[in-house]
């Protein structure tokens, strides 16, 4: 049973904007014609399962608006993963076709697969009504960025991508009046859910650059559109780029909101961007398995290094080791988790790392470590795998510290690690990219400015500078591939 649509504004469409890649876009009709005929052609074909090679394209949104209307779930793909992981996700998730642009070439590994081109054109004559789905049915299948290991499946039910898209129209009274601006890739929970099917739950439209430019951002703020959407690079590129292009501080101090998630956004950067804008960038916290967990509220005040409170519908504490929750304050560090409507059913082919993924209760571990402030707004310090480094009877996390070492003028990239050390359990690892590689601050330069600024147990043991730190395709830190034979 269908209780509504995911997308209303589908269900009598008018001629407002609803998408737009470059210079071609839909109208809600046009959308609506569009991917309402290619849902056809999915139910005609009893596809159980549809890939998606998901482009940065009109084609891309068009296909997974058609699975969603069809009630087959959609299996996005990064086209810029290698054969080998693009063989394990098709392997894994086992779709029977593959949607497509009609210029796309896709690689050996999608050879099995039928291949449906998508045209991203009004066809034929007014398409039938959506098939009723439950909101417990599987709407994607997402695999996760590959972060801390292999991706894995995440199958999202329907009523999740609702509840999410809901809570944060809430927290950032996100209306159809508004127009994001954003360049995500689709493959993702970021550029996909809230950055597509965000927009079109409420009936407002968005605008993708293609590819993330700041000229493209500041004309499109320039030119109507009300919010921005993006990964902490894009952000640093943009408090980069402030000094010298006056019309970006201008598009950005007019923009209702700018948003930032997918991982920590460096406090240094949020406060540039603050003191030229006169704009706070909001940050919030998800997951691909629990959708979004935590936002900074349009109406309430951003801080930089905090995610802001829960959202509405889910419920949040923070545990111990043996899942007992840990005493408010700034001692209590906890692991996450949460519990809601957020959340998605389970990791595809991966009952074990399913069941492993819940505590008692239907409580979901998130792996992230966080502290609450005294008025409730969480802060991340980190992963638990990654990010928690033992040292000296101590745990700290890398987080601050590489927001201290940002600070310093001659760091542009920072990482930080924990490396085994006879003396300390693990010592504190700086990894850095300078600003200038004929002019390396040394390690104790770079320890002595941490330990002005933060507890002198967190300054760094050890230095090693690289030319570009190991990111993925969302600008995240690949720290599992920094190891110590790496660096000058
Ligand atoms: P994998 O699970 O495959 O290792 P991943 O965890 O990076 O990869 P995602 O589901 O895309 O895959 O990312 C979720 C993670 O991103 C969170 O667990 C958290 O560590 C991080 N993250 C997301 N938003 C924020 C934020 N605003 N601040 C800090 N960390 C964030
Ligand atoms: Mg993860």
């Amino acid at each position: 049973m269908e209780s509504e649509p995911l997308i209303p504004a589908l269900t009598a469409p008018g001629d407002s904007p609803a998408l737009r890649f470059g210079d071609r876009g839909l109208t809600y009709a046009e959308l609506a014609a569009a991917a309402g005929a290619l849902a056809a052609r999915l139910t005609d074909a009893g596809a159980a399962r549809v890939a998606v090679w998901a482009t940065p394209t009109l084609e891309t949104a068009v296909g997974v608006v058609a699975a969603l209307l069809a009630g087959v779930p959609a299996v996005p793909l990064n086209p810029r993963s290698g054969e080998g992981e693009l063989g394990h996700i098709v392997g894994d998730s086992a779709p029977s076709l593959v949607l497509a642009g009609p210029g796309d070439e896709l690689p050996a590994a999608l050879a099995g697969l039928g291949r449906v081109d998508v045209r991203p054109v009004p066809e034929g004559p007014a398409p039938a009504a959506p098939r009723e789905v439950s909101p417990a049915a599987p709407a994607l299948v997402v695999y996760t960025s590959g972060t801390t290991g292999p991706p894995k499946g995440v199958v999202l039910p329907r009523g999740a991508l609702a509840a999410t898209l809901d809570a944060l129209a809430d927290a950032w009274q996100w209306t159809g009046d508004d127009v994001l601006v954003h360049g995500l890739p689709l493959f993702h929970v970021h550029g996909l859910i809230l950055g597509v099917l965000g927009p079109l739950r409420r009936g407002g439209s968005m605008r993708h650059l293609g590819r993330f430019s700041t000229a493209g951002v500041a004309r499109e703020l320039a030119s109507g559109a009300t919010m921005l959407f993006g990964v902490p690079t894009m952000y640093h590129r943009v408090a980069e780029a402030l000094p010298d292009e006056p019309e970006l501080v201008k598009a950005l101090a007019g923009a209702r909101l700018l948003v930032s998630g997918s991982a920590a956004l460096p406090v240094h950067d949020h406060e540039r961007i603050a003191s030229a804008t006169g704009r706070r960038v909001i940050e919030r916290y998800g997951m691909t398995e629990t959708l979004m967990n935590t936002s900074v509220r349009a109406d309430g005040a951003a801080r930089a290094g905090t995610v802001g409170v829960p959202l509405p519908g889910v419920e949040l504490r923070l545990v111990d080791e043996a899942d007992q929750e840990v005493p408010a304050g700034p001692d209590g560090v906890g692991e996450i988790q949460v519990r809601g409507p957020n959340l998605f059913t389970e990791y595809l082919n991966r009952p074990d790392a399913t069941a492993a993924a819940f505590a008692d209760g239907g409580w979901f571990r998130t792996g992230d470590m966080a502290v609450r402030e005294p008025d409730g707004y969480v802060r991340i310090v980190g992963r638990k795998a990654t990010d928690l480094i033992k040292s000296g009877g101590y745990k700290i996390g890398a987080g601050e510290i590489e927001n201290a070492l940002l600070e310093h003028d001659g760091v542009r990239e920072a990482a930080v690690t924990g490396e085994p050390d006879p003396d300390l359990g693990e010592r504190v690892v700086a990894w850095i990219v300078p600003a200038d590689p004929d002019h390396v601050p040394s390690l104790d330069e770079l320890a002595s400015h941490v330990a002005t600024r933060l507890a002198p147990h967190k300054r760094p043991r050890t230095l090693r500078v690289l030319d570009a730190l190991p990111r993925n395709d969302m600008g995240k830190i690949l720290k599992r591939s920094l190891s110590a034979g790496d660096g000058d």
